[in-house]
Formats: structure tokens, sequence, C-alpha cells
């Protein structure tokens, strides 16, 4: 299919009015930054005085994943791998272990030996929690992340269950005992 190109008036082919109508948008935002800057009322600032002052997240933003544990503090996942098939950046690294054959819970799922999510990778795109079976995986409100190796951004199993806690969701896999 060829998409037929418009063609430019006279005064188009100057690039003058698309350079000037540039730097007129340019220009309001420069004044309007410069005198929110200048301004003591908070409401009429454009900029914000970070780390102080912290962004008012909107319902359902979407921050890093985290692993949650169900009410009575037990691993929801059962390591079945499908948020680390689905990763686009393929940010999750999984190793599947069983539950130990003393546990009271032992016949009833796998749960993951280590589970890693590179925060580096990670795009924040949600599919991980779209695809967990066990509503096991979510992505939670904190953005605020730093660390000064690379291997300090990748977030092993431990640090997931401490930043995600507990929740009580209706998909249970212990529902059986
Ligand atoms: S939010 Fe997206 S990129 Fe991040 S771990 Fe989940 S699936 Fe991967
Ligand atoms: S978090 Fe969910 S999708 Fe990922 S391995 Fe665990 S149960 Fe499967």
């Amino acid at each position: 299919m060829v998409v037929p190109r418009p063609e430019l008036h006279w005064y188009e082919k100057l690039y003058l009015p698309s350079i000037l109508g540039g730097l007129s948008i340019t220009g309001r935002y420069f004044f309007k930054t410069l005198f929110s800057l200048l301004s003591f009322d908070r409401q009429k600032r454009v900029t914000q005085y970070y780390p102080e002052e912290k962004w008012t997240l909107p319902e359902g933003y979407r921050g890093a994943p985290v692993l949650v544990k169900d009410e009575e503090g037990r691993e929801k996942c059962v390591s079945c791998q499908l948020c680390e098939f689905v990763c686009p950046p393929k940010a999750i690294r999984i190793v599947p272990g069983e539950i130990a054959a003393n546990s009271p819970h032992a016949q009833i799922e796998k749960a993951p030996q280590s589970f890693e999510i590179d925060m580096l990778r990670c795009i924040y795109c949600g599919m991980c929690q779209e695809v967990c079976p066990e509503e096991a995986i979510w992505l939670q409100q904190g953005y605020l992340f730093n660390g000064y190796t690379r291997k300090e951004m990748v977030h092993t199993k431990e640090k997931l269950y401490e930043m995600g806690g507990q929740m009580q969701r209706p998909i249970k896999k212990w529902k059986n005992k």
C-alpha cells in the first residue's frame, strides 16, 4: 500500500512557522516554570522538591512487582514459571523447588526455591501479574529503588516477599488442606 505524501505549501517549505511555533511553546513553558519557581503558592508550582515531596500516586499505579503471601503467611507462588516465560525483557529468573516432605502442605504444590527479578530489566508492564494463576505476584506502588551495583538491583525472593507482605485474595492453593 502506498501512502500518499501531502504536498507542502510554500510557507511550510520554509520551516520557519514550525520553528517559531516550537519556540513559542518552549518560551511559554520557560516563563511558566520561572514564575512558578518564584511563587510561594504550592498549588501554582509546577516543580516538586523531590525527594522531600513525593507524588500522590493515582489508584492503580503499577510500580515494582513483588511476591505476596496469603493471610496466614504461606507462599502463594507455585513456581509454575508462567511469569518467567511471559516477561518481555526476561527479568524474572525462577528455580522451582519442592515443599519439604515433612511439611503439612508437602502434597499440595511446589514453591520457588529461588525467585529473582532484575529491576534493571523490568519494564513494569504487569504481564507477570496478568498471567499468574495464583495471584502471587503483584505490581505494587513502590517505585523508588537504587543501588550501587547491578547485583543490588536484583530483587531476591526474600526481598520480594518483604516488599509484598501478605494479601488476602480469593485464589488459594491451600484451600483443600
Ligand atoms: S512487570 Fe513486566 S517486565 Fe517487570 S517482571 Fe513483570 S512481566 Fe517482567
Ligand atoms: S508468581 Fe505466579 S506465575 Fe510466577 S511462578 Fe509463581 S505462581 Fe507462577
